[in-house]
């Protein structure tokens, strides 16, 4: 592992906004649409978990592109195979064979025990994917009344922002004034298991949830909730359709959360770090049986499955299959959640942990999540905020020990800044 921690990133050296970080917001913010809120660092370069700015700063990287980056940032061996096959071919479209989606998607199929995959670039495409197949496989397979299908989504979802994902959204600000919603969605409680079972009727041909859900904070539903939900999907033939694109390709310590229960839902959905955060890729994982009512014209995208894509997934499963990272999150998680435990009471009223992912609730009368991360920031830490008062900590799994030490002492110097 590369990550190093140098004597100036000690908590308590504060970084200080200059010229040329002023420039880059100033430039930003004038010519690209303002659909983010962005801490005001500009950054410049990235190695391990490690983070460099426009004025030198270094920072440790706690975000970790929402998850994209689970083997940090430039792994050597990720850029190698991408830079190979950047001067080999790049792009064919599907019109074409190319000898990279083959190798990639026999290795995908490997790590989910499924029978077929099928690629795309984005986390909300795979998505938009897993709808359209569950749907075809409701009117084809299960024998669902034309145009009537229903698919149970659960509150507190983030499954990205098309018009149709938007639809199954109960937040407010990803909704508001993007209507009309599409139909055939039903909300249930998140981890509420009769819930699920009440909402199925003979129209429902999926339940499509996260099994932690990431941009709602790291929360977990209750234990045996996902063994549940499989028996449950089996018994009422509907088709379990797992958001594995944040939790994951080793995030939790497993190579899938629904690892952690044992469960193997009818669709994967993968992202993020399936791009090894160098390039989008995106794809869903299914047996054939679901995936044979996708036939050619009905579904599609001119980069999903191109070969340099194909290559840099290819790599990612390959990392994945030694079980290193998986490893590294299990060590790593147990002493960030040890570290994170102990501020509870000094500032935080509540910690959620798997793996090296971790939610922690702020006490609000102390102060905003975005008031956390801006403090974090000053003291060389980048993390973001959710919902108000929640932070949310993925570090890359390359971090080491000391990253993830420092990570806990600057989040209780930040605290003990609050209180004073
Ligand atoms: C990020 C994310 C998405 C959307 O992925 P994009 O690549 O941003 O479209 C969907 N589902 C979950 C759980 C995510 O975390």
């Amino acid at each position: 592992m590369t990550s190093t921690t140098a004597l100036n990133e000690t908590p308590g050296s504060v970084k200080g906004e200059g010229a040329r970080t002023a420039e880059q917001i100033e430039l930003t913010e004038r010519h690209a649409a303002h659909n983010y809120h962005p801490l005001p660092v500009v950054l410049t370069h990235g190695k391990g978990a490690w983070v460099t700015d426009v004025e030198g700063n270094r920072y440790l990287d706690c975000l970790a592109g929402y998850s994209a980056l689970n083997f940090g940032h430039g792994l050597p061996r990720l850029v190698a195979r991408a830079t190979d096959q950047l001067r080999q071919l790049t792009l064919t479209s599907r019109a074409f064979f190319n000898d990279q989606l083959g190798p990639f998607a026999e290795a995908l199929c490997e790590l989910t025990g499924k029978e077929a995959v099928l690629p795309m670039n984005s986390g909300a495409e795979a998505v938009e994917t897993a709808i359209k197949v569950s749907r075809k496989w409701g009117y084809q397979v299960k024998g669902v009344t034309p145009g009537t299908a229903n698919i149970i989504t659960m509150h507190g979802n983030f499954h990205g922002r098309t018009t149709t994902i938007v639809s199954f959204s109960d937040d407010d600000v990803a909704t508001a004034d993007f209507g009309p919603f599409t139909p055939g969605f039903v909300g249930v409680p998140y981890g509420d298991i009769d819930a699920v079972a009440a909402a199925i009727n003979d129209s429902t041909v999926a339940v499509l949830f996260e099994p932690i859900q990431g941009e709602g904070g790291v929360v977990l539903p209750p234990e045996g909730f996902l063994r549940q939900l499989r028996q449950l999907c089996t018994e009422r033939n509907v088709l379990m359709v797992a958001d594995e694109i944040q939790s994951g390709l080793a995030r939790t310590g497993r190579t899938f959360a629904c690892d952690h229960e044992d469960v193997v839902p009818d669709i994967y959905i993968l992202g993020k770090a399936l791009g090894g955060g160098l390039y989008p890729v995106s794809a869903i994982a299914a047996d054939r049986v679901v995936m044979d009512v996708v036939r050619p014209g009905t579904h599609g995208s001119t980069f999903g499955g191109n070969p340099l894509a194909a290559a840099i997934g290819h790599e990612v499963v390959q990392i994945l299959k030694t079980g290193e990272f998986q490893e590294r999150a299990r060590v790593l998680g147990d002493r960030l959640e040890a570290g994170l435990q102990q501020l509870i009471g000094q500032g935080l009223l509540a910690v959620r942990v798997r793996g090296l992912w971790a939610g922690v609730d702020v006490d609000p009368a102390l102060m905003t999540g975005r008031e956390v991360c801006e403090g974090l920031m000053r003291h060389g830490v980048l993390a973001k905020d959710t919902h108000g008062s929640t932070v949310r900590f993925a570090p890359p799994l390359v971090a080491t020990e000391a990253d993830i030490e420092l990570l806990v002492a600057t989040l209780r110097t930040v605290l003990e800044e609050a209180r004073r």
